[in-house]
């Protein structure tokens, strides 16, 4: 999805970086031929108790710039006749696009400009001296004047490998996805979320058609059984070993005495798809358990701080010679063109400054 900047805190970086992010993305899928369609989005309140959230979100909306239009049950039901609610947001500025598609036409540009991609070239050791920076790249040594970290899942080990001690952790997020049987895909004709709950740095379950014809419904947000664990979550020696590594961390535990009843309501929800297509009939009664099929699974990195905090704004922080992205999960990937041109704006200014 190419996000709007709804629920962001208006000022924050992931505000920022989406609304010029996605700007910039329209602008390179255009030129680059990437095929995408801006389809707006619903956001639906299903009972009265939700009206308020709903109307914070579309004042935060319009605090980021954009149009939101506010929509009574019946404007709703006008707009997509499948959907039930008290009451909508209809943001026009939301889109889709097939993002892998995007990576690659990146990747493309770079090395038509010169740069070299080195894949599969683990980064292991870094050392940092007075005028730059040496990497221990999958047994190659690399010399750079500055280097700039988007590790992902692994932003936290990196950072600690170039000597950062940032306070933060990444805690992964398991997101998984159903598919949608394909005689219920007329029922979504654009994106649907429900009213996202503001403590929690999710957008909840929602339903996604793709350019593809294809209509996802998830993520969940289950505490994944290892950071890059994307199949099935079996109880084996890696995820004993990464139980243990978060149940050793206090700002994890703290974490978890917050948030443990929205965690056994996911865990519930991910085992039992009886759960999660009540979830999704509030939003579209006329989908049942029979019509979702479970398919691929994502994995956030979402960074925790001491005290066991989600962290909910972009985070980047730096050593004398490196700079680390330690926390860019969604809208990242939409926001992707501006994070970068942050993280130069911030090398050149370190090496103006040098
Ligand atoms: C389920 C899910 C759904 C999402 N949906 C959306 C969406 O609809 N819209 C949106 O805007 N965003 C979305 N996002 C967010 C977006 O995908 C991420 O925010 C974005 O990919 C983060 O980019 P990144 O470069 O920081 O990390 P990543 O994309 O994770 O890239 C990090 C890279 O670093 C590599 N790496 C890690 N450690 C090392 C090492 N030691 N040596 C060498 N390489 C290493 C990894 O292999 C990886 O390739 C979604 C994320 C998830 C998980």
């Amino acid at each position: 999805v190419i996000h709007s900047g709804l629920s962001y805190r208006p000022g924050s970086l992931k505000a920022q970086l989406c609304t010029s992010g996605r700007s910039a993305l329209l602008a390179w899928c255009r030129r680059h031929g990437i095929e995408h369609a801006v389809t707006g989005k619903l956001v639906v309140a299903t009972d009265a108790g939700q009206l308020g959230a709903l109307r914070d979100l579309a004042r935060r909306g319009e605090a980021n710039g954009l149009a939101v239009e506010r929509l009574g049950a019946q404007g709703l039901r006008d707009r997509a006749p499948a959907v039930a609610g008290v009451a909508a947001l209809h943001v026009p500025a939301t889109g889709l696009v097939d993002f892998a598609t995007v990576t690659r036409s990146f990747a493309g540009s770079l090395e038509a400009a010169g740069v070299e991609l080195r894949l599969g070239h683990a980064v292991g050791a870094i050392a940092e001296t007075r005028r730059g920076v040496v990497v221990d790249a999958g047994g190659t040594s690399l010399r750079a004047r500055w280097l700039v970290v988007c590790a992902g899942l692994q932003a936290d080990h990196v950072a600690r490998s170039a000597g950062l001690r940032a306070g933060l952790r990444i805690v992964p997020f398991r997101g998984e996805y159903h598919e949608l049987a394909h005689e219920r895909r007329p029922l979504v004709p654009l994106p649907v979320y429900p009213v996202p709950d503001p403590s929690l740095p999710f957008l909840g379950v929602h339903l996604t058609p793709h350019l593809d014809g294809r209509v996802t419904v998830g993520p969940n947000a289950v505490l994944a059984a290892g950071r890059e664990r994307y199949r099935r979550q079996l109880l084996d020696g890696e995820a004993l070993r990464s139980v243990a590594e978060l149940a050793g961390d206090a700002a994890v535990r703290r974490m978890a005495a917050r948030w443990w009843r929205a965690g056994a309501w996911e865990l519930a929800r991910s085992r039992s798809t009886r759960l999660l297509a009540r979830s999704v009939q509030r939003l579209v009664p006329d989908i049942d358990r029979h019509d979702l099929t479970p398919t691929a699974a994502g994995i956030r990195a979402q960074a925790v701080d001491d005290q066991g905090r989600l962290l909910d704004d972009f985070a980047i922080a730096r050593t004398p010679r490196s700079v680390h992205v330690l926390n860019a999960p969604s809208p990242a990937a939409t926001a992707s063109l501006a994070i970068g041109q942050h993280l130069a704006d911030v090398v050149l200014h370190l090496e103006s400054a040098t």
